[in-house]
């Protein structure tokens, strides 16, 4: 069963053209990478698939809960990560954040926080628990890894592999770092100038120049 199906989008700004015919699946329980350079196109249908940008032709369909973890985390600085979590609840009576403290443990010593203060790593953690605050089917993440140290983005990975492993989490990967999009993700796309111009399994992918 697909989670996320996108078939033939066009999404344009004015004249412009952003995604030309893009189709993209992400099934049930899969780790799927949007991988492409600037410009290709990937905010704009993480915007789509948010509902915050219209089809221009074609078609967005999302089966199930998506949760967004969005570029530059977007945290609410003066406010505590613990409070940060709660506001990743969608209904009143799931503001219970103890189950992101038992998932993400580094977080527990920083509950108390203002998110402004912590590092990088540790917002992008925190995002990323604020997205599992609804218990989502699917998360979509962008640009996870961006301007973070490899021990920390390794640490993030190991997380998500957990959720997919223990949870059946499904997860759209919004990368520019290819090689870590091919190491976590079992398939993946590759966006150019809003064209799908290869896609198949990360091995695969991983060995074609
Ligand atoms: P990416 O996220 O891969 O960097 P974007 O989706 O941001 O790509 O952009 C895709 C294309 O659409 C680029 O050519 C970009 O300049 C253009 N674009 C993005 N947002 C806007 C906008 N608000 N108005 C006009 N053009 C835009
Ligand atoms: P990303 O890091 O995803 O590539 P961008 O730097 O492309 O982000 O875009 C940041 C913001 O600027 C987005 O809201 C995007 O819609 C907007 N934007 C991008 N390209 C253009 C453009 N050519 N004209 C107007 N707005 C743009």
């Amino acid at each position: 069963r697909m989670i996320i199906e996108v078939r033939d989008l066009v999404v344009g700004y004015g004249a412009a053209t952003a995604l030309d015919g893009v189709s993209l699946d992400v099934a049930e329980g899969e780790m799927v990478a949007l991988i492409g350079p600037n410009g290709a196109g990937k905010s704009t249908l993480v915007n789509t698939l948010c509902g915050i940008l219209a089809a221009r032709r074609g078609r967005v369909r999302v089966t199930g809960d998506l949760a967004l973890v969005p570029e530059g985390r977007h945290l609410f600085a003066p406010l505590t990560v613990d409070d940060n979590l709660r506001l990743g609840a969608w209904r009143r009576r799931d503001r219970d954040t103890a189950h992101i403290y038992t998932l993400l443990p580094e977080l527990g010593r920083l509950r108390d926080r203002p998110a402004g203060r912590l590092s990088g790593g540790e917002q992008q953690m925190v995002a990323l628990g604020r997205a599992l605050m609804s218990r989502p089917d699917v998360l979509v993440i962008d640009e996870m890894s961006l301007g973070l140290a490899p021990r920390v983005v390794a640490s993030l990975a190991a997380h998500l592999r957990d959720r997919n492993a223990a949870d059946g989490l499904a997860v759209l990967l919004i990368e520019q770092n290819a090689r870590l999009a091919l190491d976590l993700c079992s398939r993946a796309y590759v966006l150019e100038a809003g064209r799908v111009v290869a896609a198949g399994a990360s091995a695969e992918l991983a060995g074609s120049p």
